[in-house]
């Protein structure tokens, strides 16, 4: 017998299972289906263990902070497989609350591979389900170009990274995009020398300048080594050999070149596709009716908050709460090394070619009592606004605790609010939160600590 819902999701990601679970608040009967772990790459082999890593590699910074502040320790001594250990324990905790969610929802948990016919039913295993409408939400997988001697050594990708046996005393990292740098940092304050080598002039390309400039300066004090426009001949079991730098030695090197979609379950489905991704509508439907596609399996930013974003913007649709839509305008991008970055919006040279008369105020965190005293006085606030009105169009933190701060300035943006709701705000004292008063302030020609 064929079992029938009124959804089935494909993927328990987190744009999948956020979706399943909306979908059963709203009243459906909702059936999702993982071929591995709930929650995803981001709560098994991503956003999660990646932050525990950087935690850990901060916690080893902070010690030897507090050693030079005359909190005096012994020497340190990073016990990895203890770090790894605590690492499961928290991606178990969030896989196992996504399936306690799920079944309060009371979602049908089915495991297994799926696979989607022609004629829109889904196979599991060797049994067929079927409902009126189906989410895919299949995520992506590491992308691995072609590198001559590649396919004949051992390398890691983030599939595998977070398993490692032992802590690389030697850790080379090719490309230089988000989750390499993240995983550069983490590694670094845990006594690893890790170079990066970066086919593109630089690294970071997704960041505007100064971003980058500001983060390149925080790996350099960190002491990776950044090699960008490298050219890489070849790899050995233990040598990256470079056209334009010196060889690079490692004993565990990373493959960290980007991500492509999991498109294999839209094979038996005639959809259309754009270039490697799953072509959508404004409400992720696809060229199929009642197929849709969310998450990293559609273009635009591959990230957990857009993938939930998208997920809940179906089902509330399906349900007819004509839900906004989801502004990629107000998606924050964040950057988790030890000195966090984020952005929201656009920056001052998109807000011009969008036809704005466009303001940008920059605060710095020099001055910040609260920055200095956690000794984390570095970076900036840098707020792009309309001239005319105030509008609120992009900002850009580097700094402590940065993926938490661009929350109030995305809060006032999200709602329309201008420059002046922002420097309204009576921020409390000390906090890193004054910075972004002070970028509002400065709008005004009224700040007063710069
Ligand atoms: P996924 O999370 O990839 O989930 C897809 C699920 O579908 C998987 O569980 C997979 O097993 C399952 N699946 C695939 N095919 C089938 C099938 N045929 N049948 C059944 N199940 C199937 N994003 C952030 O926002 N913040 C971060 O800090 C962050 N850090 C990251 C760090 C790293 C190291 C990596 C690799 C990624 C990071 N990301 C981060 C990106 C984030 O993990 C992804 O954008 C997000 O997981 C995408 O969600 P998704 O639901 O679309 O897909």
């Amino acid at each position: 017998m064929t079992e029938s819902y009124d959804l089935i999701v494909v993927g328990a990601g987190p744009g999948g299972y956020v979706a399943a679970i909306r979908a059963a608040q709203l009243g459906q009967k909702v059936a999702i289906v993982e071929k591995t772990n709930a929650g995803g790459t981001c709560l098994n082999v991503g956003c999660i263990p990646s932050k525990t890593l950087l935690e850990h590699g901060t916690k080893a910074h902070d010690i030897s902070m507090a050693n030079d502040w005359g909190i005096e320790t012994q020497s340190l001594k990073v016990n990895f497989s203890k770090l790894l250990k605590r690492k499961q324990h928290i991606v178990n905790t969030l896989t196992d609350g996504v399936k306690y969610l799920l079944k309060k929802n009371k979602v049908t948990y089915i495991e297994g591979e799926a696979t989607v016919t022609d004629d829109l039913k889904v196979k599991v295993n060797s049994d067929t389900y079927q409902s009126k409408d189906i989410i895919l939400a299949t995520g992506s997988k590491p992308f691995i170009p072609p590198i001559k001697g590649l396919d004949d050594i051992k390398y890691e990708t983030t599939d595998t990274f977070f398993d490692l046996d032992t802590l690389p005393k030697q850790l080379a990292i090719i490309e230089g995009g988000v989750i390499a740098t993240e995983l550069a940092s983490s590694m670094a304050d845990l006594g690893v020398k890790v170079t990066m080598i970066e086919v593109n002039e630089d690294i970071l390309l997704t960041e505007i300048e100064v971003v980058r400039e500001r983060l390149k300066a925080h790996l350099k004090s960190q002491k990776i080594k950044i090699l960008t426009s490298a050219k890489i001949s070849q790899l050995t079991s233990s040598e990256v050999i470079l056209e334009n730098y010196d060889d690079v030695s490692f004993d565990t090197l990373l493959v960290a070149t980007g991500r492509q979609p999991n498109i294999k379950v839209t094979e038996a489905l005639d959809i259309e596709m754009d270039g490697k991704f799953v072509q959508v509508d404004d409400h992720y439907q696809t060229s199929r009716p009642h197929v849709y596609a969310i998450g990293d399996l559609i273009k635009g930013y591959q990230l957990a908050h857009a993938a939930s974003a998208h997920g809940i913007h179906v089902v509330e649709t399906l349900a007819g709460l004509n839900p906004n839509p989801v502004s990629p305008e107000n998606i924050t991008r964040c950057i988790y090394t030890r000195l966090e970055a984020a952005s929201v919006g656009l920056s001052e040279e998109q807000a011009k070619e969008a036809g704005y008369d466009v303001s940008v105020t920059q605060s710095t965190f020099q001055g910040n009592a609260k920055a200095l005293v956690k000794g984390e006085s570095q970076g900036f606030i840098e707020i792009v606004a309309d001239k005319k009105y105030g509008e609120v169009l992009g900002a850009f933190i580097v700094g402590p605790h940065a993926t938490d701060l661009i929350g109030e300035v995305l809060g006032v943006k999200a709602s329309e609010g201008t420059m002046n709701e922002l420097s309204n705000i009576i921020q409390p004292h000390p906090a890193l939160s004054e910075a972004i008063g002070e970028s509002a302030d400065a709008y005004f020609g009224k700040a007063i600590h710069m």
